[in-house]
């Protein structure tokens, strides 16, 4: 079933209702900023429910979700091995404060995926484990620099909070007021894909440098990926340095591989950090690394970390079904057809359009940056056409494809889009360009 090429109006009138209350209920009537659509100029839609790979609004509106819940989704909404784990976990108890075996099961499957993982601690959110992950580096070196990439973002903790791509690109606050400039002056940053740099920045800081933090595909101001021989060395100037290497896999892990994008590409981190897919959709993340690192946390060693929620019985549930339907499938052989066949045909239609993109994808994360160069990093993504995105996004919303609100978001596939929703998207990609060809 192919979208005709002017889609029935769609009214968004409970939707615009709804945001208007919760407008006077929280700021920006949102709980994370990206959500509120401003930088596509419009209000966003209140979803009401979603199924597979797609998502109802409050006006009974119905989208192919490629925002996936910002990556946590692979399997798509409410998949049946997961809500199944989760109702029989909830009715044992939602939160308990002791120890369950829940939390060895996870522990267990996430130290078997990831090699580098000898030991894990579960936390609530993404931000908690970069957070943790630097506090434990800092810790174990004796030093207290950090590298950072320009447009690569680890959460909202204070001291990540720089250059930090993605909701602060797009609202143009690229470092928050409220953070002191002495936290973020232990933070030093270079270009992704820039060893160069990255080398620099040792010789000018010998011996003080705890570790390099990075996303090893970048997600979080598109999708880039990083160039042939970049992440290898980046394993070695941190060799070269007594520095450690942590891997943001956050959005990466489980998402490229199973095994996260150091499986995808062969490099061992020092420090991991997960989360999304981890909990199964619901609030959880992680980090770990090598036993004599992971040793040095509260309570084996002196590094505290805590967390009242951490390790909670139903994201454990989420996670650990999550987990289990994805290993030892075909998932992502599945994902890496569907995702190619989308990216194809979005090249396809852009060119048809005569719109210069370049669409970037590393597995199921996937993005179209208006732009007619390949992206390698932060600056280069900031020289896209945001009025040609923008224009190119509502088309699609009036299609009925959700894309996340931002050119500078990466776009989810999930094991639920099946060939005819690659193809619907596709042929509402054919409008959508020709939408973005009139603003470019
Ligand atoms: C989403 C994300 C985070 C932050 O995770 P939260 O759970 O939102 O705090 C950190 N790093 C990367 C790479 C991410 O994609």
């Amino acid at each position: 079933m192919a979208t005709q090429e002017s889609p029935s109006p769609r009214s968004y009138a409970r939707s615009t209702e709804v945001f208007a209350r919760a407008r006077d209920l929280m700021p920006g009537g949102v709980n994370s900023p990206v959500r509120a659509y401003k930088a596509v100029g419009r209000d966003p839609v209140v979803v009401r429910q979603g199924k597979g790979c797609r998502v109802t609004d409050v006006d009974g509106n119905e989208y192919i979700d490629y925002v996936g819940s910002y990556g946590p989704l692979i399997l798509g909404h409410c998949p049946a091995q997961v809500t199944v784990a989760l109702s029989k976990a909830v009715a044992k108890g939602t939160s308990f404060g002791m120890p369950t075996e829940a939390e060895n099961a996870l522990a267990e499957m996430v130290i078997a995926a990831v090699p580098s993982i000898e030991l894990v601690r579960f936390v609530n959110s993404g931000t908690e484990a970069t957070m943790s992950a630097i506090r434990l580096a800092r810790a174990a070196t004796s030093r207290d620099l950090i590298i950072k990439c320009t447009g690569c973002y680890h959460g909202h903790s204070d001291s990540l909070l720089v250059q930090a791509g993605s909701g602060a690109t797009t609202l143009g606050t690229p470092s928050s007021p409220g953070i002191p400039p002495s936290v973020t002056s232990h933070t030093i940053l270079v270009p992704y894909n820039d060893l160069a740099a990255t080398a620099q920045a040792f010789g000018s800081f010998p011996g003080k440098i705890a570790a390099i933090l990075i996303e090893p595909i970048a997600g979080n101001m598109g999708c880039v990926p990083p160039q042939t021989g970049y992440l290898q060395g980046l394993r070695e100037l941190c060799d070269r340095h007594g520095a450690l290497l942590i891997f943001d896999e956050v959005m990466t892990g489980f998402r490229v591989a199973y095994g996260g994008a150091q499986q995808l590409y062969g490099i061992r981190p020092d420090l991991t950090c997960l989360g999304k897919i981890v909990g199964g959709g619901l609030p959880c993340a992680a980090y770990g690394g090598r036993q004599d690192l992971m040793r040095k946390m509260a309570p084996d060693g002196p590094v505290y970390q805590a967390g009242t929620l951490s390790g909670n019985p139903l994201a454990m549930a989420a996670g650990l079904a999550m987990l289990q339907s994805l290993k030892d499938s075909v998932a992502y052989q599945t994902l890496e057809q569907s995702s190619a066949l989308l990216a194809e045909g979005l090249t396809q239609a852009a060119a048809k359009a005569k719109v210069p993109v370049s669409c970037q994808r590393v597995g199921s994360m996937i993005c179209v940056f208006f732009s007619p160069k390949p992206i390698a990093n932060y600056e280069q993504a900031l020289s896209c056409d945001t009025k040609a995105f923008t224009a190119f996004f509502n088309t699609m919303l009036a299609h009925g494809v959700m894309l996340p609100p931002s050119q500078y978001e990466t776009w989810f596939v999930s094991l639920a889009h099946d060939a005819q929703a690659i193809a619907q998207t596709i042929a509402a990609a054919a409008a959508a360009f020709q939408a973005a060809a009139k603003k470019h």
